[in-house]
């Protein structure tokens, strides 16, 4: 009989058989089916088909949906679900594409029993929107007895490359007219397409002239280029300061693939943050890019999926789950900023986007280019180990001299004007100096809220969230609440302490809404904006970036987001209020973490014409982070850290994995941590070392301990077996423990 393994989206580690009858007979690998599951049908992939004995009660495939995933993507699905462990459907679930659960039901409910393909129902439900698109010929010919309004249309198609013809319509009242007119002469083309459904597309950007190259530029794409259109897999470190002209290289790299007919992919982290990035890519391709986003509704994204499947469009961009995306002949992948953590998903299947892209691209025989300022050290790694291969961009593309950095010691430096010490008198001066000049002013904090904590000053007690082991922190708004972080609880303040019922409860510490408070009063004549999770999501950070570009707003404060690339022109200062905060911690990686942090956000300072400086607080000025930030010396930082890291058999020196086990009850999760320990011990015989079981830092996160086992060997093939072991106990787990294998973990909280 002939059978299928199918990848069924259900967290069960394995694929399930099926067979195939005799009228889907032309099924292969990779093809989108539907399959009877239970009294459910759930849209599944094929990853095999063979010859065998059937297992007991095998049911049939119910149908063959019409758009199969590329082959490359369906084997490079199966090796990462084998890199990761993690479950083979749940790693399919984040290549399909959305709607296809829909599509299973609605099989079931039309109770259609006639077998065979799908036909045209699935792109029938998607018709609703069509439009009408109209775009230029290939002449640049302009005949002189044209009418004003259509020349302003063909001029106006021609720099974009293409218009819907309702949009035209809007800009021009009688554009229907002038573009019937074009079309009779040839000079443009009316077709129907889909409704273009990319917010980002509202944002009409002007087609953008590429610039010349600086020489380094300009060596680093002849490198890449050369690779990309030999088909050669290398992988590349793009290493550049910020504002040294990177995106300028990787579109060229696109140009080349575009030239050799293949598909490009480019992962960037968080792309709510910055719609200006891809604006730009916007500028270049036209519609020829795709930008995959959460905004998009599931319609808009399955038609995205077809039109990269089909090959209509041949770039996609998106953060990392753009990875996944199903581009045809797929010749480059692009991982700007290679450094950032968004790059690792931290629930479900626990992928590094940076670490696979490199894979999927290396098994198509298309290249990989990583790019950062601030290169994580396990990128730097491979290219010491000439698994990479380096290219440098060290000056800044337009010629502005990098930040003056200036640290300040606070253990000797007093409070500025305002009386708060966090507001010291060097900071407080260049403030002012640079209000006074008219330019703007970034101040980074790291903690959001108003006071991070809240603690009675008769008992000593800490105001904590009842499900979790850290403190609640204080945010004024309007509603005086606590609130965890964590979990989200909230609770009112109270007047008096819940121990002790004293009435001293104070408040700790500093959070941007109290430095936006301390920072307007302090300043009256300065507008000051604060960018933060409580204030902004998706749009809102544009238009809060946005005000700051057109100069609404002198001050921005905020947290990690106003370290993101965007590009402020008039920011001549920036602030960084305490510099400790990111080396505190507990995590091998946190002084890797806080150099990057301050030189991305020393990158901010500077961008325009004006010279840029950096004031940086902190109470451990002899760091070894902050001292290499100072000097814009990475490779120094680099040399140091790799010292310390292969000393202490850290990554990139080992590989590690951690297991996380929680439950509510305390002792079960510690002894279910206890038995992956000592498992993974007996079977590994002292080839990997289990570190714990420990309490994890937090130790208590919604009602659930937390406890952590550490797996580490000298390379990935010693950890392997390690790995096995802990996945077998991870499978047998009692219902009440949930745990899970976090292979090369970023995150250790
Ligand atoms: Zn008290
Ligand atoms: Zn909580």
């Amino acid at each position: 009989m002939k059978l299928a393994d199918v990848a069924l989206p259900v967290p069960v580690p394995r694929a399930f058989t099926y067979e195939v009858p005799s009228a889907l007979e032309g099924v292969a690998p990779g093809a989108r089916v539907v399959c009877p599951f239970g009294a459910r049908a759930i849209t599944g992939v094929v990853l095999a088909v063979r010859e065998g004995e059937p297992p007991e009660k095998v049911r049939p495939i119910a149908k063959v949906l019409p758009i199969s995933l590329p082959a490359d993507l369906t084997s490079f699905l199966v090796e990462l679900s084998q890199y990761y462990f993690a479950p083979i459907g749940e790693v399919f679930r984040l290549a399909m594409p959305p709607l296809d659960r829909e599509t299973a039901e609605s099989t079931i409910r039309a109770k259609s029993d006639t077998l065979g393909l799908f036909g045209d129902e699935e792109a029938k439900g998607l018709s609703a929107k069509k439009i009408q698109w109209a775009e230029p010929t290939a002449g640049t010919e302009e005949p002189s007895k044209l009418s004003a309004q259509a020349r302003a249309v063909l001029a106006h198609l021609r720099a974009h490359g293409g218009y819907p013809v309702a949009r035209l319509v809007e800009k021009w009242g009688n554009a229907r007219a002038a573009i019937e007119k074009l079309s009779e002469l040839g000079l443009v083309r009316v077709t129907t397409r889909d409704k273009e459904p990319d917010p980002f597309f509202d944002t009409t950007v002007p087609r953008d002239v590429p610039p010349v190259l600086n020489p380094a530029q300009e060596e680093a794409t002849r490198a890449i280029c050369a690779a990309v259109t030999a088909g050669d897999p290398r992988t590349f470190l793009l290493h550049g300061v910020t504002g040294s002209g990177k995106t300028e290289v990787y579109m060229r790299a696109i140009d080349a693939a575009k030239a050799r007919g293949v598909g490009v992919i480019v992962l960037v982290p968080e792309i709510s943050l910055t719609p200006q990035l891809v604006s730009r890519y916007r500028a270049r391709f036209g519609d020829g890019v795709c930008v995959l986003h959460s905004a998009l509704t599931a319609r808009e994204r399955y038609t995205m999926w077809s039109r990269l499947r089909a090959g209509e469009v041949d770039v996609a961009i998106g953060a990392r789950s753009a990875l996944f995306a199903p581009v045809k002949d797929l010749g480059l992948i692009v991982v700007d900023e290679e450094h950032d953590s968004s790059f690792k998903q931290e629930e479900g299947v626990r992928y590094h986007a940076r670490d696979m892209a490199i894979l999927r691209a290396f098994r198509r025989g298309g290249v990989c280019v990583l790019g950062s300022a601030t290169p994580s050290l396990e990128t730097v790694h491979l290219a010491r180990t000439g698994k990479a291969d380096k290219l440098v961009l060290a000056a800044r593309a337009r010629a502005q001299e990098m930040p003056a950095v200036e640290i300040v010691d606070m253990r000797r430096t007093g409070a500025g004007p305002t009386g708060d010490k966090k507001l010291t008198i060097p900071l407080h001066r260049a403030i002012e100096k640079t209000l006074e000049k008219k330019e703007q002013i970034i101040l980074f904090l790291n903690r959001r809220g108003f006071s991070p904590s809240v603690r009675c000053h008769a008992c000593g007690e800490l105001v904590v969230c009842p499900n979790c082991s850290v403190a609640l922190t204080f945010h004024k708004g309007r509603s005086r609440v606590v609130r965890c972080h964590y979990c989200d609880h909230e609770e009112p303040l109270l007047e008096r302490c819940a121990k002790c019922k004293a009435p001293a409860l104070e408040l700790e510490g500093l959070g941007t809404e109290k430095l936006e408070e301390t920072l307007a009063a302090a300043f009256p004549e300065a507008k000051v904006a604060r960018l933060d999770r409580d204030v902004a999501s998706g749009k809102a950070i544009e238009r809060v970036i946005e005000r700051v570009r057109s100069r609404e707003v002198d001050v921005l404060v905020g947290t990690q987001m106003v370290t993101k690339g965007h590009d402020l022109p008039f920011v001549t200062l920036v602030g960084v209020i305490n510099a400790d905060a990111a080396l505190s911690i507990p995590d091998f990686r946190a002084a890797e973490r806080a150099f990057q942090l301050l030189v991305q956000v020393a990158g901010r300072a500077g961008r325009g014409d004006a010279p840029g400086r950096v004031v940086v607080q902190t109470y451990d000025p002899s760091h070894h982070a902050l001292v290499f930030a100072l000097q814009h010396d990475t490779e120094g930082f680099v040399e140091r850290e790799l010292r310390d890291r292969r000393e202490l058999g850290y990554p990139p020196y080992s590989r590690m994995a951690l297991v996380r086990i929680d439950a509510v009850d305390e002792e079960v999760a510690k002894g279910a941590a206890e038995s992956v320990a000592a498992t993974v011990r007996r079977a590994t015989r002292g080839e990997v070392d289990v570190l714990g079981p420990a309490p994890a830092p937090i130790a208590r996160v919604r009602g659930r301990f937390r406890f952590r086992v550490m797996l580490r060997a000298p390379d990935r093939k010693k950890l392997r077996p390690g790995l096995v072991a802990a996945a077998h106990v991870l499978e047998a787990l009692p219902r009440n423990v949930r745990g899970v294998l976090d292979v090369d973990p970023v995150q250790l909280l």
